[in-house]
């Protein structure tokens, strides 16, 4: 049962604010309420048509694919299965930088810039147009539905970089007092933090919470050690995502709020990829996401194997996605999921991981603090930070044509701030950022236990 509150807020509020922004997102959001019923064959044909038309769309307005599709004789309009987007090439960071403006449409639409370091660590600079960012709320909107609350509802958010921090503007604020969300700065995890966290959830009893799985876990987990209960609050569900969940991170923060954890997959690249219902299940955004899981040589695996997930994004024609390399290993599943969803399921997403490091003080703080210090430096082409003792951190650096020599100590000094200043930060210039033997990259390791 929604409040009054709720209600107005999320049949109110949030639909006028998204209107402004020229989102159609309630509207969306209702359409797919209604697909998600559908009979897995009734959504596969709406996907298809969709994919048609949005590359018959894109190889008219898109100068990238205009010449590509013209250069390989490639016709959209002769698509007959989602198999034949196995014709075209794999989008990746590098033909993303390589094609910045070619891939543009002509009469792109509210164009948003957008930098993330994805999760290889490389920087990314991409743009999306508000046809997908109405697609990306409309889902993640559903997905939240799914669980019996609703945008509106009192929110616990633990995340947050000192970058998103800094630049939070007024409006933020106020939309985020109004919307009942709270951001927890997820970043510096001291004991004392960490007991205003759950002091703060206990004064706010949210009925969601929403944010990295390792730092809800670890509020968790000092919760049940300090005996101080999360379980009488009413929360209904908590959200993670931006991480591989593991077992023991569902197993103690489900214990500790006495509610279900519930999995989101996706990012500011890729999109809202899948979402976890009730009955457990990872569904895909079949509307909107075409997902393929290829092998090391690019080719295409059946369900059931275990591959890099790629995705196809068909809300994307002001600045396509398509079949973009996410780098995340996935196996997609057959099953049909007792909810009743005709959404089709991915079984399991393996390799997210960002790992807590210690400072030497011994404050436990998200790996994202350190990720962010190599971020903002334009010099950086691509980076990993090993931890290997609380005084010693190795950082691999791949510099980049604007690396000035002067970056080292900017490395040095940034992390020395998080880390402590008796750290040893030892900055190694390197050709190519070595992977992990898994063959998966992985931009922080620690190897402090924590
Ligand atoms: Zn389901």
């Amino acid at each position: 049962m929604s409040d009054l509150y709720t209600r107005f807020i999320a049949n109110l509020v949030f639909p006028l604010q998204e209107r402004v922004k020229k989102h159609d997102t309630v509207r969306v959001r209702r359409q797919m309420e209604e697909s998600q019923w559908w009979s897995a064959e009734r959504i596969a044909a709406l996907q298809l048509e969709r994919l048609k038309a949005f590359l018959t769309d894109i190889g008219a307005n898109v100068p990238y694919y205009r010449e590509l599709f013209a250069s390989t004789g490639f016709d959209p309009r002769a698509v007959k299965s989602t198999a034949d987007l196995q014709a075209l090439p794999f989008l990746t960071k590098a033909v993303i930088k390589d094609n910045t403006d070619a891939l543009r449409a002509d009469d792109a639409k509210g164009l948003a810039r957008f930098n993330t370091g994805g999760s290889s660590g490389v920087p990314l600079i991409f743009f999306i147009g508000t046809e997908r960012v109405t697609h990306d709320v409309a889902a993640k909107w559903r997905a939240t539905r799914w669980w019996d609350v609703d945008i509106g509802d009192p929110e616990v958010v633990v995340w947050g970089s000192p970058i998103e921090l800094g630049t939070q503007d007024r409006m933020r604020l106020i939309r985020d007092k109004l919307m009942r969300t709270e951001l927890l700065p997820a970043f510096e995890m001291s004991d004392e933090r960490v007991e205003a966290f759950i002091a703060r959830i206990r004064d706010m009893r949210p009925k969601m919470v929403f944010g990295y799985p390792s730092a809800i876990s670890h509020i968790a987990g000092y919760a049940e050690k300090k005996g101080l209960r999360l379980d009488d609050l009413g929360v209904k569900v908590v959200f993670v995502t931006s991480e591989r969940l593991y077992d023991h991170q569902r197993e103690v923060i489900s214990r500790v709020f006495a509610c279900p954890v519930a999995n989101g997959y996706g990012g500011r690249d890729a999109g809202f990829i899948a979402h976890a219902c009730p009955s457990g299940s990872m569904h895909i955004t079949a509307e909107d996401i075409v997902v393929e899981i290829i092998d090391g040589a690019g080719n295409v695996l059946p369900h059931g194997q275990s591959g890099e997930i790629v995705v196809t994004h068909l809300a994307t024609r002001d600045y396509p996605f398509v079949r973009y390399r996410t780098g995340d290993v996935g196996v997609l599943s057959d099953h049909a999921c007792p909810c009743g969803r005709g959404l089709p399921v991915l079984s399991e997403i393996q390799g997210r991981s960002t790992d807590f490091v210690i400072a030497a003080d011994g404050t436990v703080m998200h790996g994202l603090a350190l990720i962010y210090v190599l971020r903002d430096i334009p010099g950086v082409a691509s980076f990993k930070i090993v931890q290997e003792t609380t005084l010693l951190t190795t950082v691999f650096v791949e510099p980049g044509k604007l690396f000035k020599a002067e970056d080292v100590t900017r490395i040095e000094d940034g992390l020395k701030r998080r880390l402590g200043d008796a750290v040893t930060i030892d900055v190694k210039l390197v050709d190519v950022v070595p992977a992990e033997a898994s063959g998966k990259f992985r931009y922080v390791i620690s190897r402090v236990a924590a």
